[in-house]
């Protein structure tokens, strides 16, 4: 069967992503780690998914988006996931990468949906998607967190073999702002889209693109959130970020007025490392997993 589901079009299912219809899951998980009105008092819904039509060649995860951890689910069982986040006190649900398995996906929001599930409902991906993708989404869910990775197609093309993801991203995340609008209800955000960037080291230029447009195409539409947990894993820069570059971030982003989002302090361990063979792939200050691929559902 010809896939178009992502830009990478390859024309057969189990391409790029190496993955099938079928939907895959790593592991679900009230979070701690996300931006502050995602994370509440109960902490954002995480459900990862297995497989990822980018392939950044310093993935953090790449146990489960190059390696292919994971186990197969049903709607309904994802759907139980989603009540079990909900019953543990998940502010949100908060899908992450699962470009490569939107019908699955909507299969299983519809279900958790109809089983009574009533939490907002956040995508959280790297930005490579199709305007068509994000349209066919938008309905069944209340906000986005892309990725905004870089705006030079050098750089995506060297980093995850993309040469068209900034001009993919850039329509993309306008089709998510005309979607979703920033909406709190309380201190907790409902809706609206979060635009992420994870700085990588020695690619400074590349991050000063992206807070310009930014500041340029999304200012008041969006929320900008700077990441700076980059931690070398396998290919890609062999250190992380220092302290004079982060502060020349900060310096761009109070230049460009860009206001009201985050920014993570300046992370010189290796703490956020996950490892999804352990039932708990995170630090138990971060994360109480409630289901996991080899596992199954957790109870407490
Ligand atoms: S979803 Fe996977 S198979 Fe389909 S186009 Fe994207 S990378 Fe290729």
């Amino acid at each position: 069967m010809r896939c178009t589901l992502c830009p990478r079009q390859c024309g057969h299912r189990s391409g790029v992503c190496g993955e099938t219809d079928e939907l895959r899951l790593a592991v679900a998980s009230i979070h701690f780690g996300e931006e502050p009105p995602l994370v509440g008092k109960g902490g954002s819904g995480t459900i990862f998914v297995s497989g990822c039509n980018l392939g950044c060649i310093f993935c953090q995860n790449s146990q489960i988006s190059h390696y292919g951890l994971g186990r197969t689910v049903n709607s309904v069982t994802f759907a139980r996931i989603c009540l079990m986040l909900e019953e543990y006190g998940a502010e949100n649900l908060n899908i992450v990468t699962g470009s490569h398995a939107l019908p699955a996906l909507v299969e299983g929001i519809c279900t958790a949906k109809a089983m009574g599930c009533s939490l907002p409902i956040f995508w959280n991906s790297s930005g490579y998607e199709t305007v068509e993708a994000v349209e066919f989404l938008a309905p069944f869910i209340d906000g986005f967190m892309p990725d905004l990775k870089t705006l030079d197609s050098p750089v995506a093309a060297a980093l995850f073999h993309a040469p068209d993801y900034p001009s993919v991203a850039q329509q993309a995340l306008l089709a998510m702002v005309r979607h979703s609008k920033i909406h709190y209800r309380g201190s907790i955000l409902r809706s609206g889209v979060i635009v992420r960037h994870l700085v990588v080291p020695g690619f400074l230029d590349s991050t000063y693109r992206v807070i310009k447009w930014f500041a340029e195409h999304l200012r008041y539409k969006a929320l900008f959130s700077l990441m700076t947990q980059y931690v070398p894993v396998h290919a890609g820069p062999q250190r992380q970020i220092n302290e004079q570059e982060y502060k020349q971030v900060l310096r761009w982003l109070q230049e460009c007025a860009i206001e009201g989002g985050f920014f993570q302090e300046l992370v010189t361990d290796t703490a956020w490392l996950p490892d999804f063979n352990q039932a708990n792939p995170f630090s138990s200050a971060l994360s109480t997993p409630l289901w996991h691929w080899r596992e199954g559902f957790l109870s407490y």
